[in-house]
Parts: structure tokens; sequence; C-alpha cells
């Protein structure tokens, strides 16, 4: 390690009040050079190896993670605009652009995008829908049409669906919204360890506030049981929150039979389908979910809508104070011309769901045969039966996953590491660890498909993969 970085360290330490250590400074030194040398393969058994530190050894010494001292002490860290992780840079003769990374984001569909141009070109969306104007008459109408597409999908009344924001927004109201009519009271809520960070972060935010929150565990398969769920609600729970499709590992949870306890015990029960719409049928009524957020950016509408379904039944506490739009749940004029492209996205995709998921099965399946042939050993994260067909979250043994993403995404291969980090990374993946994946030897990848992945897209990755694992694993301390 050099002096600026020791000096850094030691003044680090002095004003965090840590006393440094022989250990410390054996690690810190080790694992300097492993990021200077850009070097990939599991960082954990290798500095265990060099220093005779376990893992646990190494997050008692430092509590807030490794990767905090290094970007204390402006040590070189991935980020994605500046990569210092090495890649495995293949030739290509057919160079093509294979986005399948549609769990993240979808891109705009044409119709949706033909249909906004529209809606802009002539302008009929630029009223204000509260005013009694011709225009915003107009925009009223936009807003009433989209509203109505949307319940329809979802077999529920078009006043129970309201716009907002993101889908971060819709679970943060349905959750503190029912929260906050309980403040200063002992109240309980029941949500599970593999929820997006929007649920997580909230409950969290709960517990500060005095609330008492139950995380339920999934099996190995990445699923809820409803059996866990009866168990943690208590007389005092005010909410379920449960999401019905994991986004990172895209397995589905028996969210009716989950409905059916909710309702038996007289609880609410909230439902992230972010990465559901669409994808599995819905029915709200039918399910027992009283709450329900969607995000347009998932569904091939812009980014910036979302949608939130509350029964009628459901009285929630607004966020945002205001005008009183959105049945005062929500106020703040309609952002009128994106609420169109949500009804429209949604339409489109709720038709076409069945005959989409058909295509996608096969796809899915022509994904995992080929991906056999090329890695025989890797593991597919999560339940392989109760899955939705556009998505696929890969374990690659010994193999770094931001390495294998930077290598992918320079051949023009866009995929994602989910939340998760890779392999002996400090933070890996909490749906991974909540599973109980080996995330200390096994580099994970979400490969998520959309409407216009094609099977000569699988093929294009699959010429390619081999050769990007083998360098990859080639430079691996452990694998070499
Ligand atoms: N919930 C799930 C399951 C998601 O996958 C996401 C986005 O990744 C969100 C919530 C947040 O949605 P948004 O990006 O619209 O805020």
């Amino acid at each position: 390690m050099n002096n600026h970085a020791l000096t850094m360290i030691q003044h680090m330490a002095r004003r965090s009040g840590t006393l440094l250590t022989d250990q410390h400074l054996k690690v810190l030194d080790f694992a300097h050079e492993y990021y200077a040398m850009n070097r990939v393969g599991p960082l954990y058994p290798n500095i265990q190896r060099a220093t005779g530190s376990s893992k646990e050894d190494i997050r008692a010494l430092f509590p807030y993670g490794l990767n905090s001292v290094f970007t204390w002490v402006g040590i070189p860290v991935h980020t994605p605009e500046h990569p210092c992780k090495p890649m495995a840079s293949v030739e290509v003769e057919d160079y093509r652009e294979v986005y399948l990374d549609h769990n993240a984001t979808t891109y705009l569909r044409p119709e949706v995008r033909d249909f906004l141009v529209d809606l802009y070109a002539n302008g009929t969306g630029y009223g204000n829908p509260s005013s009694s104007t011709g225009p915003g008459a107009r925009s009223h109408e936009i807003v009433r049409k989209a509203r109505a597409q949307v319940a329809k999908c979802l077999a529920v009344e078009p006043h129970e669906i309201i716009f907002v924001g993101c889908g971060t927004e819709a679970n943060n109201l349905a959750i503190k919204g029912v929260a906050f009519g309980h403040l200063g009271r002992p109240a309980h809520v029941v949500t599970s360890k593999i929820e997006h960070p929007s649920v997580l972060e909230t409950m969290q935010f709960l517990e500060e506030l005095g609330f008492d929150v139950t995380y339920i565990d999934c099996d190995e398969g990445g699923r809820l049981r409803p059996a866990d769920v009866e168990a943690a609600i208590q007389d005092n729970t005010i909410l379920v929150s449960l999401m019905a499709v994991n986004n990172e590992i895209g397995t589905i949870n028996p969210i009716g039979e989950i409905g059916r306890i909710c309702e038996a015990a007289g609880v609410p029960l909230m439902s992230d389908c972010v990465q559901a719409f669409g994808k599995i049928p819905l029915r709200p009524k039918r399910d027992g979910i009283s709450m329900a957020s969607f995000s347009g950016h998932k569904i091939y509408a812009p980014k910036g809508i979302a949608a939130l379904y509350i029964d009628d039944s459901i009285s929630l506490t607004p966020l945002l104070h205001g005008g009183g739009q959105e049945g005062g749940i929500r106020s703040g004029t309609e952002n009128v011309d994106l609420i169109a492209a949500f009804g429209q996205a949604a339409e489109l995709i709720h038709r076409e769901r069945e005959p989409e998921n058909k295509r996608l099965r096969e796809l899915q399946q022509y994904f995992l045969t080929k991906l056999r042939e090329v890695e025989p050993e890797c593991t597919v994260n999560g339940s392989t039966d109760d899955r939705i067909p556009h998505n696929l979250s890969i374990g690659f043994p010994g193999v770094d996953s931001g390495s294998l993403l930077l290598s992918l995404n320079e051949i023009g291969i866009y995929i994602s590491s989910g939340s998760a980090c890779h392999a002996g990374s400090e933070e890996a993946s909490h749906v991974l660890s909540a599973m109980g994946a080996d995330t200390e030897n096994f580099g994970s990848i979400r490969f998520s498909f959309g409407l216009q992945t094609a099977r000569e897209d699988l093929d294009y990755l699959f010429r390619y993969l081999g050769e990007i694992l083998e360098r990859l694993r080639g430079e691996s301390e452990v694998y070499s």
C-alpha cells in the first residue's frame, strides 16, 4: 500500500475512533494489491489464504465493509462509469446489440411511442384535468380513459386506480399510507427478506418510527411460504406487504393463497406487482390483494409514471398534500400524456400476455439447453417451476459477475447482476443470501427477456460466452 493510502487510512481510523491493528493493515494491504492488480475471482477466499482472516474476521474488523475503506482513501473501486475490473475482450465478427435487461427497464414500445407522439403533436393533453375549460375537459377524458384501461386489466373499479410517479412511490404510499394511520400506537407489519429496496427501506424507516416489522424468509427456491405469513400475523398486525414476482430471480409467489390468509385474519395485503403485471394473471379482488403497485417503465411505457391499486375498503394517509387530485391521495397536477401512455401500454401487454408467455417459455428452454452446453456447472437461482418465462438468474462458478457483465457489455450484450454483486464480494445480493445460494463461489447474472428477444440474440450470446468465461477463469487465482 502506498504512503498516501496508508496516511489516509490512519487519518480515517483516528476520526472514527478505530484502533488500527496489524491484522487490519495486513488485510488492507492484500486487498489493495488485489484491486490494484485487477484480480478476479472470489475475494474473501483469497484474503483468507493470504492473511489467515476469515470472512467473519473481516466483517468484525471492518463493520462497514472493505469497500468503504477503499472509497474513503480514493483507491479506485469499480463503478459503472469507471470500470476497474478486468474484462475478457473477445473478437466478434457479427456485432449486434442484444438487450437482455428487461427487468431493469424496458424500452418505449413503438405503438406507445407513436401514440405519445400523436398526443404531443396535436396537443390534446396540455389542459389541466381539474379545470373546467375545453382543454381541461379533454385532458380529464384522457386520464379517465387510461384509468379505465388499467382497471379493466385487473378487473377492478376505475376509481380504485391512482396514478403516481414511479413504482417506488407506489410502494411508499401504500405502506406509509397505512402505517401513518397507526402512528404512536404499537403496531406490527409483515414483509419478507426478498422484497425490492423500495419496500425494504420503507420498512426500515417504519422501524425507526417505532413500528415492529417481521421479515419472513423464503425457501431455497426463493419462494415465500403462506404458512410463514400465517405464523407471522399477530393481533396488532396492520399490514402485510409481499411481492408477487421477484425482480432478481423471477420466481412467482403464491400470492392468492397468501391473500386468503390475510383476508381471514382481517389484515390488508399490499403486493408489489411491478414485475408481475403483464406476466402473470392478476386479480386483486379474487386474490385478497388490498393494494398493488405497478410501474410504467417495466411494461414498455415511459419512465416517470406508475399506478397503485387501492381497494375501496382501504383508507390511506396521503404523502403529498395539496390540490386533492387522484381522489385526494396523491395531490399534484396529473401527468396527462404519460398517464395515457401507461394506459395504452397496460392494455397491450395484458392482451398479449398468453401468446408472449408461450413464446418466452420456449426461448427460456432454448437458453437453458444452450447454456448447459457451454457451462454445465452453472446453477439456476430460484425455483425452476414457479417462475416467469421472462427471467433467468444464473450462477457461474468462480467468476466475478462484474467482470462478466463488462465483458458482455463490450460485445453489445446488455445484462445485469441484479442488485447482486460478484462472487466473494462484500455485499452479495440480499435475495440470493436469503435463499442460501452460494454467493461466495458463484457470480450471478440476471438475463431478462422481452418482446424483441429472439433466438438469434441468444445464439450470439452463446457463440462468445464460453470463450469469455474461459478467459475470466484463466485470470482467477482460485481457478488457475
Ligand atoms: N418493485 C420492484 C419489484 C421492482 O423491480 C422495481 C424496479 O426495479 C420497483 C419496485 C421500483 O420501481 P420504479 O423503478 O418505477 O421506482
